[in-house]
């Protein structure tokens, strides 16, 4: 394996499948089976998962709602994501915990540091929940720095598309896909990895990303094998 330990970031988007909204229970199984065969192999696995596919801060302005009452919204909304998730790792058999950014006891333990180590050394999944814990950020930002502290050794970007490409390559039929880039090459070139404080965040603490496709089944594996697939992001 070349990497021991990682932090995989879950878009809410990617949890839809194919519906317009909400979890695609296929599809929510085999992101499950793939995160066991890391998990039987070894590797330890933590995971922020997002909340795109319930609800966006964001959205809360068109309805005139204030942002953040919003963004808490859509903390809430990756804690259920989070909870789907935990639950069909177990189905599986494979020993989770979830920790949540804001305090909610009965669902999830609070977020302690140490703690979460722990059960990455006894071999648990870590989940991940309610992102930062704050307004104006995104799980992006929330798997950096959960990512920063858990000292991973890679950020994985599971998303449908399978890498960083010159433009979008779902609606440029010329667009290039890269191999590896730089963080600087990514800045200076406009490519849009994370977010600005992700992005941020993981050039100052050198924690490199991958962004792949995570829809094609042992694709996870074959990142943490250290096969060339997707895009890896460096400094
Ligand atoms: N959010 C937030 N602080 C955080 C993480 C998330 O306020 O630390 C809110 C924000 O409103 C965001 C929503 O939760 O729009 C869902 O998260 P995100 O958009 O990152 O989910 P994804 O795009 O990965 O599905």
């Amino acid at each position: 394996m070349k990497y021991k330990r990682i932090l995989l970031k879950l878009s809410g988007e990617a949890l839809m499948g194919d519906k317009q909204f909400g979890i695609d229970n296929a599809r929510l199984d085999d992101y499950a089976t793939q995160i066991k065969d890391l998990h039987d192999a070894g590797v330890e696995v933590a995971i922020v998962v997002g909340g795109g596919n319930i609800f966006r801060g964001v959205q809360a302005e068109d309805g005139g709602m204030d942002r953040t009452q919003g963004d808490y919204m859509g903390m809430l909304a990756t804690m259920i994501n989070s909870m789907a998730l935990q639950a069909a790792l177990e189905k599986q058999g494979v020993y989770t915990r979830l920790q949540s950014a804001i305090e909610m006891k009965e669902i999830a333990e609070p977020f302690i540091k140490r703690r979460a180590v722990r059960h990455l050394e006894k071999g648990r999944v870590v989940i991940f929940g309610a992102g930062t814990g704050n307004p104006y950020f995104t799980t992006d930002s929330a798997a950096a720095l959960r990512a920063i502290e858990m000292e991973a050794d890679v950020i994985l970007k599971g998303t449908r598309v399978d890498g960083i490409y010159t433009s979008d390559p779902e609606k440029d039929p010329d667009a290039v896909k890269f191999g590896s880039l730089t963080f600087d090459e990514a800045y200076n070139k406009g490519l849009n990895v994370m977010d600005m404080t992700a992005f941020t965040l993981c050039k100052e603490n050198d924690v490199p990303i991958i962004v792949f496709d995570m829809n094609k089944i042992g694709n996870l594996m074959k990142v943490v094998t250290g096969e060339k697939i997707g895009t890896l992001v460096t400094v």
